[in-house]
């Protein structure tokens, strides 16, 4: 078995996952009739409190479909510069939907600061994008926004008229890292996403969640886009299953993400961003070591992007055991390029 530190993503589908597949009572998704995807939508909309959510193929789409029915042609969203919905979607909102990013540069802590989103909002001329939309992402590099930054934020985006989103792929990590319900955490946006697909262990699936006439303008761009799916069940058990079993385990892929870290620093290894809240770790390595870890670790069942900066995530199908052993690997490998 290789041991895949490469992204949560990597993570499949358990035994009794694949049992609740099997056996999903599924119906047609596009006619709104399949019960077991609206059984996921009814269960987000529980957690999160929101009046509606929809279920999507993937976190990408749900990212796009969210920009598309909050903002039209010509609008503007403020985004992180490093944000996954700005920088790793192939720039889908003005490729597909004409609507153009300001990016913004994070503090430190992966917030966006106030003032420079104030100083970036464009004044209503027939010069600029008009400006409707604040896109934040939490976690964002592992990092869990403040509930305190998301409260400022949210306050902030009332008083200059702008919508707020939330690209959630891992708000959960986010809620358990604050010992949160999602409830808390969400009820500073007016939609948010969330990825059944990476630590949650759902092999396909992402959740898009807002008022009900948002839902409403979503389901159209979704179909638009090619997410409607037909036996969606079948996936959406997966989705189901995960949200019941995989939530409270998160913790154990955050305390294994600490435990690596320290154990990578007491082999000298540098820490990006010491300190990690929940499953992702980043660590400097020079340049040439880098290179050759990677294939040194391969060849011995271990799979890292390893790179000078390597971002490294625990997630279900990695136990400690698994991460005992890629550490006496990684002193293996020092002593031997020492
Ligand atoms: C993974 C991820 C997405 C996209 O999800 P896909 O299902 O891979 O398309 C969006 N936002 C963030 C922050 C992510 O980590």
């Amino acid at each position: 078995m290789l041991i895949d530190l490469r992204s949560d993503t990597v993570t499949r589908p358990s035994a009794a996952m694949r049992e609740a597949m099997a056996r999903a009572e599924v119906g047609d998704d596009v006619y709104g009739d399949d019960p077991t995807v609206n059984a996921l939508q009814a269960e987000a909309v529980r957690l999160s409190g929101k009046e509606a959510a929809l279920f999507l193929p993937s976190g990408t789409q749900a990212n796009l479909v969210a920009l598309l029915s909050h903002c039209q042609r010509g609008d503007e969203y403020l985004v992180g510069q490093q944000a996954h919905n700005y920088k790793y979607e192939a720039g889908g909102a003005a490729v597909l939907g004409s609507i153009q990013p300001q990016p913004i540069e994070a503090d430190a802590d992966g917030t966006l600061p106030l003032a420079k989103l104030a100083a970036a909002i464009k004044p209503d001329d027939i010069h600029f994008a008009r400006t409707r939309l604040l896109s934040l992402e939490n976690t964002l590099g592992g990092r869990v926004l403040p509930q305190a930054y998301l409260q400022q934020a949210w306050r902030f985006t009332r008083e200059h008229g702008l919508a707020l989103h939330i690209d959630g792929a891992r708000i959960f990590n986010a809620a358990v890292a604050l010992d949160v319900p999602l409830k808390e955490i969400v009820q500073y946006c007016d939609t948010f996403t969330i990825c059944l697909s990476k630590g949650l262990g759902a092999p396909v699936g992402s959740l898009l969640c807002g008022s009900e006439a948002f839902i409403q303008r979503a389901l159209r761009w979704r179909k638009m886009t090619g997410g409607g799916l037909r036996q969606a069940g079948i996936l959406a058990a997966a989705g189901l299953y995960a949200l019941e079993h995989n939530v409270a385990r998160l913790r154990d892929d955050h305390d294994n993400a600490k435990w690596l870290e320290q154990q990578l620093q007491s082999l000298g290894v540098e820490i990006a961003e010491p300190g990690a809240q929940t499953n992702v770790l980043y660590l400097r390595q020079p340049a040439e070591l880098a290179a050759r870890l990677g294939p040194w670790m391969r060849e011995r069942g271990v799979l890292i992007s390893s790179g000078p900066l390597t971002r490294i995530l625990t997630h279900l199908d990695v136990n400690r055991q698994d991460l005992q052993k890629v550490v006496s690997l990684w002193r293996t490998f020092l002593q031997q390029h020492a």
